[in-house]
């Protein structure tokens, strides 16, 4: 009965909503469906998302890995007839690989140990036999109290962690209460004074005091710091419906801790992430007082930056229009990943989408009236900088707001960035101007389950880029499955959590929001111009 009600009053409130007064989109509906045919009944997506993964993860900015990986995309994208595959270089800073990690407990007994050093850490002087101590050091009177104790021990720098049980799901599919939330606009906090992170605030104190800590660390003549990761934080609340929380256990890390990638690279302390079950081992025999030794072997090189080690990879299927070729839509992921991860739904999935929404509607022959551009970021997980690079060099220098020529030519970028889920609807970026428009175009994809329009702004990932230099950029909105709870930025993050039935509807969704871009009558709406920005914003995917 109450149900009833309920359905009644939606349906009634549905009615008496105002229909916005956009005019009708002019669907391609016979193209529609040769890409869903395409898409749908010959992909493939996963054959790219394994080479992307398997074959050259990890893809850290400036390593060997991403390097192969962007010659293999590139002859992809050549055997595709795409037009102009090219590189697009941008200064990073110094690349490093891992070349050899072995921990072994080897007193009271022998446990091989699960970890990873973090990114850019240093290296071991080979193979060495350390005692392992607790010494937890946050401040400075830490410091004090530990200074002459440190010499030739492996330090476990956080506390235990109590694992609690895996209770409940962590595969993760929308629910109509979350279509229901994501069809809303949560208010901002206020910003009030004492905020994060200003210059010469809190931010800069902590970053002064961890400087003095990793210093301490280094002059004491410490062997290497362990530690078990985060404290099984949300990744990144609230915008982007993320309601499960990092698993740091069962084996699963998500190892933190990166190192410089500046010209002092690689002289700070070796640092490892242990597997939580094995740290806490640890830490329960040294509180018996009995001594813990391990071997430790880790081996890292650094790559210099004699000429730009970043890129992005740019390739095009031109416009065939003569009033609109020179117009671009742009589909856009991030191509590299984390240090310690194969990166499959950490973005080879939303790279892989890309790449086949331009094979399929190069498959099935389409001209578009407008170019479709496909461009795949190297270090987004360092701060957006390939996308922000390329909206430099092209489009805007969002410091002073001034536009090139190409700026108005862009109709839209669509990203992916969200894992291996089907992708939902699309967030809309407070952009409500598209709100009637996207309506329309979701309409042929009901059926796959694309269904949600949601207005606010999300970030952390690159449409921002676009975002900030007032250029129409969209994030899908996508079901996490295991994202969250598994494989973002975890060791684990490898093909066996990539779902292929998932990832076919997201390429094929993807080809045809980006041929209805391609070929409406206008590019789609903008909001305001956003007032200029400060460069060194970061959003690094988290
Ligand atoms: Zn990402």
């Amino acid at each position: 009965m109450k149900r009833t009600a309920t359905l009644f009053l939606l349906i009634v409130s549905i009615a008496a909503f105002p229909r916005a007064q956009a005019p009708a989109e002019q669907l391609d509906y016979e193209t529609i469906g040769r890409i869903r045919d395409e898409g749908l009944n010959r992909s493939q997506v996963m054959d790219h998302i394994s080479w992307l993964a398997d074959v050259y993860g990890p893809r850290l900015t400036g390593g060997p890995g991403i390097m192969q990986a962007g010659d293999w995309t590139l002859k992809k994208f050549a055997e595709w007839s795409l037009s102009n595959p090219h590189r697009e270089t941008f200064q990073f800073g110094k690349g490093w690989s891992l070349e050899r990690f072995s921990a072994h407990m080897i007193e009271p007994q022998v446990q091989p140990l699960i970890g990873l050093p973090g990114g850019w850490s240093a290296g071991t002087n080979g193979t060495v036999v350390a005692e392992v101590v607790r010494a937890q050091i946050d401040t400075e009177a830490d410091i004090e109290r530990y200074r002459g104790k440190l010499a030739g021990k492996i330090v476990l720098t956080q506390p235990a962690r109590a694992v609690s049980m895996l209770e409940g799901l962590i595969v993760h599919r929308m629910t109509p209460e979350e279509f229901a939330e994501a069809a809303t606009t949560p208010i901002p906090a206020a910003r009030g004074r004492g905020g994060r992170g200003g210059a010469g605030g809190r931010g800069a104190a902590d970053n002064s005091l961890r400087q003095k800590i990793a210093q301490f660390y280094k002059s004491e003549g410490v062997v290497a710091l362990f530690n078990r990761g985060g404290d099984s934080a949300s990744a990144s609340a609230g915008s982007n419906l993320d309601t499960q929380q990092q698993r740091t256990d069962g084996g699963t890390i998500f190892p933190s801790g990166n190192g410089s990638r500046a010209a002092d690279a690689g002289q700070a302390v070796p640092s490892v992430t242990l597997a939580v079950e094995h740290y806490n081992r640890m830490t329960r025999i040294l509180d018996k007082g009995l001594p813990v030794k391990v071997e430790l072997n880790i081996q890292t090189k650094f790559y210099d930056e004699t000429s730009p080690n970043g890129f992005n990879l740019v390739a095009e299927i031109p416009g065939t229009d003569p009033a609109l070729k020179d117009e671009v839509v742009i589909l856009g992921a991030h191509f590299d990943s984390v240090a310690h991860s194969p990166g499959a739904t950490d973005n080879a999935t939303g790279s892989a989408a890309m790449m086949e929404a331009m094979r399929i509607i190069k498959a099935i022959g389409a001209k578009p009236r407008r170019t479709i551009r496909i461009a795949l970021w190297g270090g987004e997980e360092e701060g957006l900088m390939g996308s922000r690079a390329y909206v430099r060099e092209h489009f805007a220098d969002v410091t002073t707001m001034t536009l090139k020529p190409a700026h108005a030519k862009v109709a839209a970028y669509f990203n992916s960035d969200n894992g291996s889920g089907r992708i939902r609807g699309i967030w809309l970026q407070s952009n409500l101007a598209v709100a009637p428009i996207f309506q329309q175009w979701i309409e042929p994809l009901r059926d796959l389950g694309v269904t949600g329009l949601g207005p606010r702004s999300v970030s952390s990932t690159d449409h921002v880029s676009f975002d900030n230099a007032g250029l129409p950029g969209f994030q899908f909105m996508v079901d996490r499955l295991e994202y969250n709870s598994r494989s973002h930025h975890s060791n684990m993050d490898t093909v066996d959590r990539v779902q292929r039935d998932d990832m076919v509807q997201h390429a094929t969704v993807i080809a045809v929001i980006a041929w209805n871009a391609a070929n409406r009558d206008e590019k789609l709406p903008r909001k305001a111009l956003p007032p200029p920005q400060r460069s060194n914003t970061t959003d690094a995917d988290r």
